[in-house]
């Protein structure tokens, strides 16, 4: 079975990549499985730059490829904000509930028509002795004015997808995984499988 390392902390996102990896029969490996519990500086001013330096810190550590995944949520009616702030919004502790909350205050008057936004995620791969590259998926929504749904994590129950008449929390894991963003980056992954695995 192939193996790789995904460069995060964050347990809500190696849980969906756990899950998305198991059809490709690949393991998914975590910081946390390899004991690595250092902040990674995320300084970088886009997604894909800091998406990049997790995943060449981890990979100059370890000297195996890596996936490191930078997201978040950008709102068009507060100017793209949280966006790659969006693991902090609320502040340097990361608290999911309260990053959340600042949202639906700041978004407390916006109108209906004005609260569209997106997901991006971008995932770079990092490999010893090779260029790291990149790709980016999307999902398409818009911001409740309360939460809905037990799924998830960080602001999924207040990002509503019309089509589906649902927030991301309301989705089955399954469901979330064939449609976000993250799934969507994967799937751009896959024209770069056999360069990983190679
Ligand atoms: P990162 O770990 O610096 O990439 O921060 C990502 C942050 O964006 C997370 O902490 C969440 O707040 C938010 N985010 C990213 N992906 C998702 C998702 O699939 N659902 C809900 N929130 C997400």
């Amino acid at each position: 079975m192939e193996k790789i390392i995904i460069a995060s902390h964050n347990e809500g996102k190696v849980k969906e990549f756990r899950e998305m990896f198991e059809k490709f029969n690949v393991k998914v490996v975590s910081l946390r499985d390899l004991d690595f519990h250092d902040e990674i500086e995320e300084n970088g001013s886009t997604f894909k730059e800091n998406a990049s330096i997790k995943a060449e810190t981890i990979a100059n550590h370890f000297h195996e490829p890596v996936i490191a995944d930078d997201s978040g949520l950008v709102i068009d009616a507060l100017d793209g904000r949280p966006g790659v702030y969006s693991a902090r919004y609320a502040g340097e502790e990361k608290d999911d509930k309260a990053n959340l909350h600042k949202v639906l205050a700041e978004m407390e008057h916006v109108a209906e028509k004005d609260r569209s936004a997106r997901f991006i995620c971008v995932l770079a791969v990092a490999q010893p002795g090779k260029e790291t590259s990149s790709v980016e998926g999307k999902c398409e929504g818009f911001i409740l004015h309360e939460k809905r749904g037990d799924h998830g994590f960080g602001y999924d129950p207040i990002f509503y997808i019309p089509a589906l008449g649902k927030t991301l929390a309301q989705l089955e894991p399954g469901e979330k995984n064939r449609i976000s963003h993250r799934a969507n980056a994967l799937k751009e992954l896959r024209y770069h499988w056999s360069d990983i695995f190679s």
